[in-house]
């Protein structure tokens, strides 16, 4: 990479990130698993890719050219919360999640599926692209809600493949009306579940919706720790309302949902005018398990931004999957107005998708150093 050039490292965007519970060494965990054989129920290659990843973890085994399998400080706490019988299922969807994008490595399903439940957002905030017009502008076609019956045909069809789902990307999920029931029906299928959402729109119902449903990690987006700073950022938002919501979900969480195992974090963008962190975990770290910072990407002129010159592969293109709300597949979302799509769900399956002409191209144009001609890609700094 030349001498200057600006890249946004997606497998490590946390600028910084604050826990409030200490972790515990998995170490001893993973030496059990290893001792017991605790893959039982595991496909024979599942089972040997999670013993592979707990090798890698303990120092056991070295890959050829290749920086060994981590765990960050979030995934680490993801994983203290698992249980025994659990960690090999994990083990096997986290080691391709951070190892096949640093090795291009790909296999039949993506490592992570995100499924928007809408593209709508009521807010406006100064760093996202719910500020292009010709995005929001309903004549477009971008804008809409997915139906309940599209996810779940898409749920049914990667569950037990995909441990890794997020519900969002474009928009506010909060918003979709059939949120509680898409909630519903995914609980339970995969082990690390996360939504995100600005935390603006949430009701009681919705905090048990949420909660029920078993997600791994919620994750509340605010980037400051006082008005007007919050608003100036979050346009359309209010800093007392958010604040109050995310005190009552912890709130019901910890009265009603004792055992939950979802990390919540408070997560925003690192930009001028955001709060430092420890004005953030003084304001949020009575209500949440995390506080944390994540990089600046300028989402909101992808389509217009000076080529970047970065020339290393987007490892996005290896990691994970967008379902868009009618059901287009996209390989990321920087490319919100969907120029990179791959196809549709309605039409073929995940994994006919994550294989098609059009996704392997895109990445064979990576591998080979083409980025620069690509009209999206070489304005992006993804690596
Ligand atoms: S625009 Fe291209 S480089 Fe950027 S995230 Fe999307 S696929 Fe990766």
């Amino acid at each position: 990479m030349p001498d200057g050039v600006r890249t946004y490292r997606k497998h490590d965007s946390f600028v910084a990130l604050k826990q409030r519970t200490p972790l515990p060494d998995p170490k001893p965990r993973l030496q059990a698993l290893l001792e017991r054989g605790g893959d039982r129920g595991l496909d024979a290659r599942k089972a040997q890719l999670a013993r592979r990843a707990a090798r890698e973890l303990l120092g056991l085994e070295r890959p050829d050219q290749a920086e060994p399998f981590q765990l960050h400080a979030n995934v680490q706490e993801e994983l203290a919360r698992l249980d025994d019988s659990e960690l090999p299922r994990y083990l096997f969807y986290r080691y391709r999640y951070e190892t096949y994008p640093q090795r291009k490595l790909l296999d039949a399903w993506p490592p992570c599926v995100q499924i928007e439940p809408t593209s709508a957002c009521n807010f406006r905030c100064v760093f996202c692209y719910q500020t292009d017009a010709e995005f929001t502008r309903k004549s477009n076609g971008h804008m809409g809600m997915m139906s309940l019956d599209l996810f779940k045909e898409i749920v049914d069809q990667i569950k037990g493949e995909v441990e890794a789902v997020t519900l969002a990307s474009r928009g506010e999920p909060l918003i979709c009306p059939d949120l509680e029931r898409m909630l519903a029906y995914a609980g339970g299928k995969f082990l690390a579940l996360k939504i995100n959402t600005n935390a603006s729109l949430l009701t009681e119902a919705k905090c048990h919706a949420i909660l029920a449903s078993g997600p791994s990690t919620v994750v509340f987006s605010a980037d400051a720790a006082s008005e007007p700073a919050y608003s100036r950022l979050r346009v359309g938002g209010s800093l007392e309302k958010v604040l109050a919501n995310v005190r009552m979900f912890a709130e019901i969480k910890a009265r009603r949902y004792p055992r939950s195992r979802a990390i919540t974090r408070v997560s925003g963008v690192k930009v001028e005018g955001s709060g430092n962190l420890g004005q953030m975990e003084r304001l949020w770290g009575d209500f949440v398990d995390q506080v944390a910072f994540v990089s600046y990407n300028p989402w909101e002129n992808a389509y217009t931004a000076a080529p970047t010159g970065v020339e290393a592969p987007c490892s996005d293109l290896w990691r994970r999957l967008f379902v868009w709300w009618d059901g287009r597949v996209n390989p990321c979302d920087v490319d919100f107005k969907s120029t990179l799509s791959v196809g549709s769900f309605k039409s073929s399956e995940i994994p006919e998708l994550w294989r098609s002409e059009a996704y392997e191209r895109l990445r064979a144009d990576h591998l080979e150093k083409k980025r620069s001609g690509l009209p999206l890609c070489s304005r992006c700094a993804v690596i």
